[in-house]
């Protein structure tokens, strides 16, 4: 007979909290953006079985929705559990083989972050670069193709860290010309700027809930075209990743549903919600409310002197980069925004440290009254915060 041993417990970690209360915010920065209040009463709902015949239902629901959101046709699309980074590690992932060339163009923060996935899966990775603000020209990138003749390339739509839309019109028809798949990150697009994968020749892409969508954070679209699902099937070893693998995923998604993990089902109904909104919606529609009260907000900020870093035609309806004016302490404005005003807006990352305060009108948050409401903010709060940040200094 075995003993279990007893020890007084320790008491050290074991406190008195009160019961969670969060506090009231309005999410105008890079993300994540409010949740609408219908997805949140569906992620209140008590979970179900992953393999529940209802849950099953609502998984090609799901999809459907995806398919819709990105208008592709592909087969495997699936909303990954984990972030919009798990699910541009999927991407990486299933497509990349050891010593496979990788062509990475780089114009901001998230495209670093794609070459550096693409190098720990063992790609030979090749990067072009542009300055932060920028969008690559077709000419640059045929150059490059030409140049490293990659088997993938991978850029990202809408580059959240700098506010720039990149440009696709003929992107896919080179990369069949030079005979590479097409690596979409679609994270800051999906739901607000207009996005066609099939039509576009996008071969990976992937996304998150919490941005266009509003959705809380926890689930990372992804989808794989039939060209890319053929290179996945001639690998030569195992997907290097258990979790991403789509082929496994492909199981439980796909018709046989065998359990591969637990699903966060309470997520999925949240997701699921968020893409009906959207597809109530209908994208014409939710794509002209992003460029409409992006324009309002551009428009306000020109009136009330303040620049932006992106050229009008290269600006994201859903991330505009806004410069800090010359005296202002731009962390201590946003700071102030938050606690004053419960609004939270973003600073720079990278090579815009300092530099930028980025605005997000994503998703639900993407209305008139919302821009009306931050334009009021900087033309009355911002001066009177220069005069005192100046005095001070
Ligand atoms: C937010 C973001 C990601 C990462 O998504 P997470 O949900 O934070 O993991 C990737 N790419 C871009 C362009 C993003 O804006």
């Amino acid at each position: 007979m075995t003993t279990q041993t007893f020890f007084p417990v320790a008491q050290n970690h074991h406190k008195a909290f009160g019961s969670l209360s969060v506090p009231k915010r309005l999410l105008l920065g890079p993300g994540p953006s409010n949740a609408n209040p219908e997805v949140l009463q569906a992620l209140a709902f008590p979970p179900v079985g992953h393999l529940d015949p209802f849950y099953v239902h609502l998984m090609g629901e799901v999809q459907e929705l995806l398919r819709y959101a990105w208008q592709t046709d592909n087969r495997l699309t699936l909303p990954m559990s984990g972030t919009g980074s798990a699910a541009m590690e999927a991407t990486i992932a299933n497509s990349v083989e050891v010593g496979d060339k990788v062509l990475v163009a780089i114009k901001g923060y998230f495209g670093h972050r794609l070459a550096d996935m693409a190098d720990r899966y063992k790609a030979e990775v090749k990067t072009i670069g542009k300055s932060w603000g920028e969008a690559f020209t077709l000419e640059e990138i045929e150059l490059a193709l030409i140049k490293h003749r990659p088997s993938i390339f991978a850029l990202v739509h809408a580059e959240t860290s700098t506010g720039v839309c990149q440009p696709m019109d003929g992107i896919g028809d080179l990369c069949r010309k030079y005979d590479c798949l097409l690596l979409l990150d679609t994270v800051t697009s999906l739901g607000g700027v207009p996005l066609f994968l099939d039509s576009w020749g996008v071969d990976l892409a992937y996304s998150c809930s919490q941005k266009g969508l509003s959705c809380p954070p926890g689930l990372g679209p992804f989808t794989i075209s039939p060209r890319a699902e053929e290179k996945l099937h001639a690998r030569k070893g195992k997907v290097p990743n258990w979790y991403l693998d789509v082929s496994l995923l492909n199981k439980y998604w796909g018709s046989d549903r065998v359990y591969h993990h637990t699903a966060p089902v309470n997520m999925n109904f949240g997701i699921r919600e968020a893409l009906r909104l959207l597809s109530e919606e209908g994208l014409e529609n939710a794509w002209n409310r992003h460029k409409m009260n992006a324009e309002r907000l551009w428009s306000g900020l020109d009136s009330l002197g303040i620049q932006m870093l992106v050229d009008e035609d290269l600006r994201l309806p859903t991330l505009t980069t806004v410069c800090i004016p010359e005296g202002i302490d731009g962390k201590a404005f946003t700071m102030h925004l938050l606690n004053n005003h419960g609004i939270e807006i973003g600073g720079g990352l990278g090579d815009l440290a300092g530099k930028v305060w980025r605005i997000g009108l994503m998703g639900y948050n993407s209305t008139q009254e919302n821009v009306d409401t931050l334009l009021n903010l900087f033309d009355t709060e911002l001066p009177t915060f220069r005069s005192k940040t100046s005095s001070a200094a």
